[in-house]
């Protein structure tokens, strides 16, 4: 993600920070200085800047507070197998990155529970420093407490994607399997997200900010487990263009310019004796003189994919390296090229086929 800032790694996973969330620590300071105690610091006995140090501290303590809930689901998550890409810190709290949603209802509970436990404990433990009456230690320690507390419950709110969306998924993927589960645990997500911002409308414009977000999420995880499903079924040898043209070494940059002008493709394979030595874009001959060969200006780091590999597998590689054409490549040798045009032909093909026999069994039951 390019608008976020790699601030360092704990257990092997990487954290990352959301710009916004810049904005968002003045933003929570300042609304703790305003706001009375136990929600705040601002009618306390105390000079302005203790009140301000105070405010402060505690929004950066609850920052770190989030980061380790977040944690807590990547190490719950990496214990059990699921390969965790890094944690990036945000507007509305955090968000592990885990490799791949898992499948086992149990691993998936046990994962999305991890974090507001945690919450839940820190709360616990501040709340017991509060009752220990040391003055200013307290009175912080109780302001901490309270949003831990929230942090949990707002967490455990059974609207997909947060984490007891991810709960009641994992329950009832026990019974109905994944994908329907996403599907329900998606639309009460959305429901819940509705009426909360329905209800923010006349209570407080933040709810609806935070209602858009779960949405949002709701709408894009469900998307993302279609997909999942629709392209793990396939092979990227049946949907791949077969003799895809090439280039050569000794191609210069002229003959690619006019060949791209002609297929309208962006990127070729470079093939030397039949094997792949590189890949040229657009990109790679943008301001080079005519008259260079490929050879001097490809890249030879090409990222290529098997063709019995899954058509998910290319939408994977695709989506996390930010290319838009792969070559298929067989013993060293390219087969074929598979492009985003080619996946999403292939998604509206059969995600029509699906919804269809959705429909279809729908009626039966029915
Ligand atoms: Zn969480």
């Amino acid at each position: 993600m390019k608008s976020s800032l790699r601030i360092g790694s704990i257990a092997g996973i990487d954290i990352s920070v959301h710009i916004s969330l810049i904005a968002v620590l003045f933003l929570f300071s300042y609304a703790l200085y305003v706001t009375p105690y136990p929600y705040g610091f601002s009618n306390l006995p105390y000079s302005q800047l203790i009140r301000i140090s105070l405010s402060i501290l505690a929004s950066i303590s609850l920052f770190i507070s989030v980061l380790f809930h977040e944690l807590s689901h990547s190490i719950t998550g990496k214990r059990r197998g699921v390969e965790v890409k890094g944690i990036v810190l945000f507007i509305f709290g955090g968000v592990s990155m885990l490799d791949r949603i898992p499948e086992e209802p149990k691993k998936e509970i046990e994962i999305a529970f991890s974090g507001p436990l945690f919450s839940i404990a820190v709360g616990v433990v501040f709340y017991a420093l509060y009752l220990l009456q040391v003055s200013i230690l307290s009175e912080f320690s109780r302001v901490f407490a309270m949003y831990n507390f929230f942090l949990a419950f707002f967490n455990l709110i059974p609207a997909f994607p947060l984490d007891g969306g991810r709960i009641l998924r994992g329950f009832l993927s026990k019974r109905i399997g994944f994908i329907k589960a996403t599907k329900i645990s998606a639309e009460i997500g959305k429901l819940i997200a509705f009426v909360m911002g329905l209800f923010g409308l006349f209570v407080n414009p933040w709810l609806i900010l935070i209602a858009f977000f779960i949405y949002m999420g709701a709408n894009e995880e469900e998307k993302l487990v279609m997909v999942e499903n629709v392209l793990k079924r396939v092979k990227v040898i049946d949907i791949m263009s077969s003799s895809p043209i090439t280039v050569s070494p000794d191609t210069s940059v002229k003959e690619v310019l006019q060949l791209m002008l002609k297929t309208k493709h962006l990127g070729y394979p470079v093939v030397d004796r039949d094997k792949i030595v590189g890949i040229v874009t657009l990109r790679d001959i943008t301001n080079v003189d005519e008259d260079v060969p490929v050879g001097e200006v490809m890249r030879k780091d090409v990222i290529t994919i098997a063709p019995l590999a899954s058509a998910f597998d290319a939408f994977k590689i695709m989506n996390e390296k930010g290319v838009g054409r792969l070559p298929v490549v067989y013993e060293d040798r390219v087969v074929g090229i598979v492009s985003k045009t080619d996946l999403m032909r292939t998604l509206e093909i059969l995600g029509i086929q699906e919804s269809f026999k959705e429909v279809q069994k729908l009626a039966k039951t029915g």
